[in-house]
C-alpha cells in the first residue's frame, strides 16, 4: 500500500477535520499508484487515515477513513447503505434526489443521483474512478435500478487527467423518464440535461417557494421551470425565463405534464428582461432568481458579486409591497456572508425594506459536512419587501 507523508501544516489541517490534504503539504510520497487507496502518516510514521490518492490535482488526498478498518467491497457496501438509510429518512415527497453526495457520504468525489428505478454516477477523481466497479455492484445489489448511466461529462475531471465520457454502466437508459416532486410530475433528460439532468439540491427550496408565492409570479432562470410549476399552483399568473432553447422545451413539456397552462415561457437573457420589464412599467408579487454560478473561481468574485447585485436590484424594483423574492447564489466563492452583503446593498439602492422569512441551502440530500466548507455551496434567501 503506498503511505503519504504529511507535513506539520498538513497535519494540523488534518486534525481539524478536513477531509483533503494538498500536494503541498506533502513532505514524501512513497509507492503510491494514481488512483489507488493509501495510507497518510507523520513525519515519524504515525497513522493517521487512509483514502484516495491523486497524482495530478492539488488535492493529493481524500479522507476515506480515520482507522486503519478493511476497505474493501463490504465497506463500500456499508457507504452506500448508511447514505440510503438517511435519504429514507431526510428525503420526502420525491423519487429523485442525491444519494451519495461525495465526502458528506464518506466517498469521496463520487456522485450518485436517483431518479425513480434509474441511477446516475459522476466520479470526479482518479480515486473515485478507480472503484467504479465496486460502487456498481453494490448499487445493483443495493437498488435494482432498471439503469445506471455514468455521465462523467464534466471539466473538472480535466484537473485530474480524466476524459469527457458518457456510458450507459447497466440496463437500458431511457432518454427523459419521468419522476415527481410533490404532487407535480417532471421529465428529466438524464443523458444531456444540465447537472444530471436537474437540480435536485433546489427541491426543498421549492416546496417553500410553492407555499409563499402567490399573485403574478416570476420565474428568473427557470431551466425544466420547475420553481414555476410550484409556483402555478396557487398563482394565476407565471412567467418563467431562460436563455436555453431545450431548458425552456424541457420546462413547457413539464408544463403541459400537470396540466398548468398559465404559465409564459420566455427565451431571453434575464438581465434584459429585468430590465425590459422595468421599462414597461410591470410589476410581480413574487420573483426567484436562481442563475448559474457567477464565480467559478476564487478570481471571478468580484465580477459575480456584481451580476448578483444587478439582478436582485433590478428583482426588487419590480417586486410589488408585500411580494417575495427567492434569491440563490450557487457559487460556492461567493461565501453566504458576501451574498448577503450583496443582498442588503440591492435593498439600499431600491429603497427597500425586506425581511428576510427565510435562509436557507441545499437540500437534506446534500449534507453539509462541518470540517469541509466545500460542501456548503448554496444559499437561497427568502425575503419580503415591506415596502
Ligand atoms: N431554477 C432551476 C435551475 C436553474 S439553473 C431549477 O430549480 O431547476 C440556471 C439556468 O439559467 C439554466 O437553465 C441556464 O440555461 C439559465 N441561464 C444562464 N444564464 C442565463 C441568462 N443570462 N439569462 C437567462 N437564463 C440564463
Amino acid at each position: 500500500m503506498g503511505r503519504l507523508t504529511v507535513s506539520s501544516k498538513g497535519l494540523a489541517w488534518h486534525q481539524k477535520g478536513h477531509p483533503w490534504i494538498f500536494r503541498d503539504d506533502l513532505e514524501a510520497v512513497k509507492d503510491a499508484v494514481p488512483g489507488a487507496i493509501v495510507v497518510l502518516e507523520t513525519k515519524k510514521g504515525r497513522f493517521l487515515a487512509q483514502g484516495f490518492y491523486s497524482d495530478r490535482s492539488k488535492i493529493a488526498f481524500r479522507l476515506l477513513s480515520r482507522s486503519s478498518e478493511k476497505i474493501d467491497a463490504r465497506f463500500w457496501e456499508r457507504r452506500v447503505s448508511e447514505a440510503f438509510q438517511y435519504r429514507q429518512r431526510a428525503v420526502l415527497r420525491t423519487n429523485a434526489y442525491r444519494l451519495i453526495y461525495g465526502e458528506s457520504d464518506g466517498i469521496p468525489s463520487l456522485i450518485v443521483d436517483r431518479y425513480g428505478d434509474h441511477l446516475v454516477v459522476q466520479t470526479l477523481s482518479q480515486g473515485a474512478e478507480n472503484i467504479l466497479d465496486s460502487i456498481v455492484a453494490v448499487l445493483l445489489k443495493v437498488f435494482c435500478p432498471l439503469s445506471i448511466l455514468l455521465r462523467n461529462d464534466l471539466s473538472v475531471r480535466e484537473l485530474e487527467g480524466l476524459p469527457q465520457e458518457k456510458k450507459v454502466l447497466h440496463g437500458e437508459v431511457p432518454s427523459r423518464p419521468e419522476v415527481f416532486e410533490e404532487d407535480l410530475r417532471y421529465r428529466v433528460d438524464l443523458w444531456a440535461g444540465q447537472k444530471t439532468g436537474s437540480y435536485l439540491d433546489q427541491r426543498e427550496n421549492r416546496f417553500r417557494a410553492g407555499r409563499l408565492l402567490t399573485g403574478k409570479v416570476l420565474d428568473a432562470f427557470c431551466y425544466q421551470g420547475l420553481f414555476a410549476l410550484h409556483a402555478a399552483r396557487r398563482s394565476p399568473k407565471v412567467v418563467a425565463v431562460d436563455s436555453s432553447a431545450d431548458a425552456l422545451q424541457q420546462a413547457r413539456e413539464n408544463a403541459r405534464l400537470n396540466s398548468l397552462d398559465h404559465i409564459d415561457f420566455v427565451k431571453e437573457n434575464v438581465f434584459d428582461f429585468l430590465k425590459a420589464q422595468t421599462e414597461a412599467g410591470e410589476r410581480y408579487d413574487g420573483i426567484i432568481l436562481d442563475p448559474p454560478a457567477f464565480a467559478k473561481s476564487r478570481g471571478e468574485v468580484s465580477g459575480a458579486a456584481r451580476g448578483y447585485g444587478e439582478l436582485n436590484l433590478r428583482a426588487l424594483r419590480l417586486l410589488n409591497p408585500g411580494g417575495i423574492l427567492v434569491t440563490a447564489s450557487c457559487s460556492y466563492n461567493i461565501r453566504e456572508e458576501t451574498f448577503m452583503d450583496i443582498i442588503r446593498k440591492s435593498a439600499r439602492d431600491s429603497a427597500s425594506e425586506l425581511r428576510i422569512i427565510g435562509r436557507e441551502t441545499q437540500g437534506a440530500d446534500h449534507p453539509i459536512l462541518l470540517s469541509f466548507p466545500e460542501s456548503h455551496y448554496l444559499k437561497c434567501v427568502f425575503l419580503q419587501k415591506l415596502t
